[in-house]
């Protein structure tokens, strides 16, 4: 048997170990290269994320064997989500808008869980599949692709060949850059900062977005083993001048700062993790594919976290380009395999993705008739039934196939 796989995969990240496991599963010999090294691709770091996970993502990872090596006590339930703008705080339901769980459903409308606890039990699986060769703390410098072959080069120096790169290098890929590939980037010009605050008053499972005047705060019910229904995952939206002034303080001021700016409405918050900043910038691929070359996950569309849609349609995308190479026989690397991953992709995420950034340009700004436009907008979204049914509908999909 031939060393040389039959897929490589550039990156490590939650996208790219998904797809190695898929196509691991369906006979494929995959190799997998990152520029981190081992110790940290197993144990990756708490990194400030808390990935909502939709039903059909839940379904991926339980019926791939990851979602049993999440620990129990680190998943949390989304029972309600709850949105708000301005600055008068609504006491009560009145002047939010809420989603919940259908009537008569036990269920929860969606999961929290750490995203480096999702990274660590993909490793672990990909560690256990025979099929999946990961070499780490190897970076991708350059790469080619003709009607025969797709061949990489290593910052070791070592030339891989196979019949099909997949990029999974994240939003700002340079495989993808180095292809041709363009890309529509939005650039918000803000920045976001994410850390775990305990607060006295219980979260009830209850995930908050809030767009109020100059700022955007999330707070996200995560699980604690300690005292649960008391720690929240802040996603604090705004200037990167603030952002930084907000990093460089201590503590006990920054806690204070975050009550101030939550109100109080959960108490004293009290910080407990480290503060990690991203930039916003959204990106969506011109094109998914090229020879022997197919983008997944934030390569091919870098979401805003704003509708918690970046693994979830990661998830999707792989299972999709999968399902196509499957489709097509002997040549995983085939143009008419990646043409249709690509078609089938693009309907799934193009919609969502203008959606979601119309929606984050509208909330963040703040020109007052854009201030009355968006109360009125919530109030009307949430006497519109069907509307909220089919973003409930999203969340709680159980299909499938992507
Ligand atoms: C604050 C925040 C909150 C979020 N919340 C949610 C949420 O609630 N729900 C949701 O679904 N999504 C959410 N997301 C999005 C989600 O985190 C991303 O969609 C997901 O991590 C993307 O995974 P990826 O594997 O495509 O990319 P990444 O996680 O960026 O991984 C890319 C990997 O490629 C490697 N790499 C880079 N260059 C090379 C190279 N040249 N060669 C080889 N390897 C390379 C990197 O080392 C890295 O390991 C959130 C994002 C943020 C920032």
């Amino acid at each position: 048997m031939s060393s040389k796989p039959d897929i490589t995969i550039a990156g490590a990240g939650p996208a790219g170990l998904a797809c190695a496991l898929s196509l691991a599963e369906r006979g494929w010999r995959v190799t997998v290269t990152d520029p981190a090294p081992d110790r940290v691709l197993a144990a990756p770091s708490f990194d400030g994320r808390e990935i909502a996970l939709t039903h059909h993502s839940r379904g991926w990872l339980d019926s791939h064997d990851i979602w049993s090596r999440i620990p129990e006590g680190a998943i949390s339930p989304l029972r309600t989500a709850r949105i708000e703008t301005g600055q008068d705080v609504p006491p009560n339901e009145a002047g939010a808008l809420l989603f919940r769980a259908p009537e008569g459903s036990s269920d929860a409308l969606g999961y929290l869980v750490p995203n480096h606890l999702i990274r660590t039990a993909l490793h672990d699986a990909v560690r256990q599949e025979p099929r999946i060769t990961v070499l780490a703390g190897k970076k991708v410098v350059s790469s080619s692709g003709n009607s025969d072959v797709a061949r990489i080069l290593l910052d070791d120096g070592t030339l891989l060949e196979s019949a099909l790169l997949v990029a999974a290098d994240g939003r700002f890929s340079q495989i993808r850059q180095s292809r041709g590939i363009g890309a529509l980037v939005h650039d918000f010009g803000k920045q976001i900062m994410v850390c775990r605050m305990r607060h006295p008053l219980p979260h009830e499972g209850v995930a908050l977005q809030w767009f109020d005047e100059g700022q955007t705060i999330a707070l996200l019910p995560v699980a604690d083993d300690g005292q649960p229904g008391h720690l929240s995952s802040l996603v604090l939206t705004l200037d990167p001048g603030e952002i930084a002034a907000l990093k460089a303080m201590d503590t006990a001021t920054f806690s204070a700062d975050i009550t101030r700016r939550t109100q109080a409405r959960m108490g004293q918050m009290s910080v407990e993790s480290d503060r990690v900043t991203y930039p916003l910038k959204t990106v969506f691929a011109h094109r998914f594919q090229t020879t022997r070359l197919a983008l997944i996950g934030d390569a091919a569309v870098g979401m805003h976290p704003i509708t918690a849609h970046g693994f979830n349609l990661g998830l999707k995308g792989q299972a999709i380009l999968c399902e196509e190479i499957a489709r097509a026989d002997a040549d995983p690397g085939s143009a008419s395999a990646l043409r249709a991953f690509e078609r089938r992709h693009r309907r799934a995420t193009a919609p969502l993705f203008a959606a979601t950034n119309g929606i984050a340009t509208l909330y963040t700004h703040d020109a007052r008739p854009t201030l009355a436009l968006r109360k009125a907008g919530l109030a009307v979204a949430d006497r519109l039934a069907p509307l909220k049914s089919m973003v409930t509908g999203f969340l709680m999909d159980r299909s499938h196939t992507a």
